[in-house]
């Protein structure tokens, strides 16, 4: 058994934020917060990592990187950052374009290429190692396709399905990837995609789930086995109820405190062993399905240093430290046997065939 792997980054001061208004604190493997209500009560929140303001890109990336080996053995990864808005989520996924900069996602990539070179010379051209790419958003409990151009994008979005007990974004559009830069191309186009509904929608990308998939089939002698590495930036968990009266704002709020209500329900449920996890009750959930076989969860709980953000920085807290009680079974991996070379239009219909998220 192996619990979720929960990580702590608090980022640094922003422009206006002041030195005395921190009140979270790194202390080794332990946040420190006072308590709202009697400022002399110190609340400590042990996790298995914390990084304080001073943490680098790179500081978070080596949390991630020991996981490439489940990944690369067939077995699926999941990081998933938890926080809210302006805490620093997108910052630790996707970061920024100088190389020091570059987030989580970024850094997954260039790992993946890096190994699946190493993999291939190394066994003299008898292994073929391929990446193929999805990157979708769950916004108002719908999934988009942030492959496919936005006029390309129904209202209704894509359908979710259960397939193999696994759920599936039926109709995703796969891009094999072949090199770090061809990534980065994808990507960027992909992001700038999401940014131009940000500015319509106004503040879109806090209010929707972004989803990227990174699936590796590694092809050798011995035969084939494919894993996936999800990684998840959430949409902001602060209480929605502060947040303006206008309609479409409302149902947005809706969707978002469902979905990371369902996500704390789950984790709940999961961390008690109760039987009935309520995973179907959002696409999220349904899609993220913490605490399933052989996947490695990696959380990562963004939190803002200062005073304003009390109360959220209090209930993001709470809720990771239920999440790090949920316990992911180990299943002994099996490698496929070599299947006869298919024939074309089992490739053409492998090719239709949806990614699977994690
Ligand atoms: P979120 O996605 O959680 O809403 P962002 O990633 O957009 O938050 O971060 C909010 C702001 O803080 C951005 O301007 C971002 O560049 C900055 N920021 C966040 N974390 C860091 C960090 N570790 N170092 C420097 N700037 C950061
Ligand atoms: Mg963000």
């Amino acid at each position: 058994m192996s619990t979720v792997h929960v990580v702590a980054r608090i980022r640094p001061l922003l422009n206006d934020e002041t030195e005395n208004n921190i009140i979270v604190k790194a202390e080794g493997n332990v946040v420190s917060i006072p308590n709202p209500r009697n400022k002399d009560e110190i609340f400590k929140f042990p996790f298995n990592a914390v990084h304080g303001m001073e943490a680098d890109q790179a500081a978070m990336f080596s949390e991630v990187s020991p996981a490439l080996k489940h990944l690369f053995a067939g077995n699926d990864v999941q990081v998933f950052a938890y926080g809210v808005t302006g805490t620093g989520k997108t910052h630790t996924m996707r970061g920024g374009k100088q190389a020091a900069q570059r987030g989580i996602i970024p850094r997954l990539l260039h790992a993946i290429f890096r190994r699946k070179k190493e993999l291939e010379k190394k066994s003299g051209g008898e292994t073929k190692v391929s990446v193929v790419m999805t990157y979708f958003e769950i916004y108002n409990d719908k999934v988009f396709d942030l492959f496919s151009p936005t006029s390309k994008r129904t209202p209704a979005g894509l359908p979710v399905r259960e397939c193999d007990k696994k759920t599936i974004v039926v109709g995703l559009t796969e891009k094999a990837v072949s090199s770090p830069a061809e990534f980065e191309e994808l990507y960027d186009k992909a992001n700038d995609n999401r940014s131009t509904s940000a500015t319509k929608l106004n503040a879109h990308s806090s209010r929707s789930h972004a989803i990227t998939c990174v699936k590796v089939i590694i092809e050798g002698k011995e035969g084939t086995k494919a894993g996936t590495v999800s990684a998840i930036d959430l949409a902001g968990s602060e209480d929605n109820r502060r947040t303006a009266n206008d309609k479409e704002r409302m149902l947005e709020s809706q969707s978002i405190n469902r979905s990371l209500f369902v996500l704390a329900q789950c984790v709940d449920a999961i961390a008690k062993k109760q039987s009935r996890i309520p995973f179907r009750d959002s696409k999220m959930t349904r899609i993220l399905s913490l605490g399933q076989n052989n996947c490695k969860t990696i959380m990562i709980l963004n939190l803002a240093p200062t005073v304003a953000y009390h109360l959220d920085t209090i209930s993001s807290l709470n809720f990771a430290n239920r999440a790090k009680k949920i316990e992911t079974k180990e299943v002994e991996h099996e490698t496929f046997q070599a299947p006869p070379p298919p024939t074309q239009a089992q490739v053409a219909a492998a090719n239709r065939q949806p990614l699977r998220p994690v």
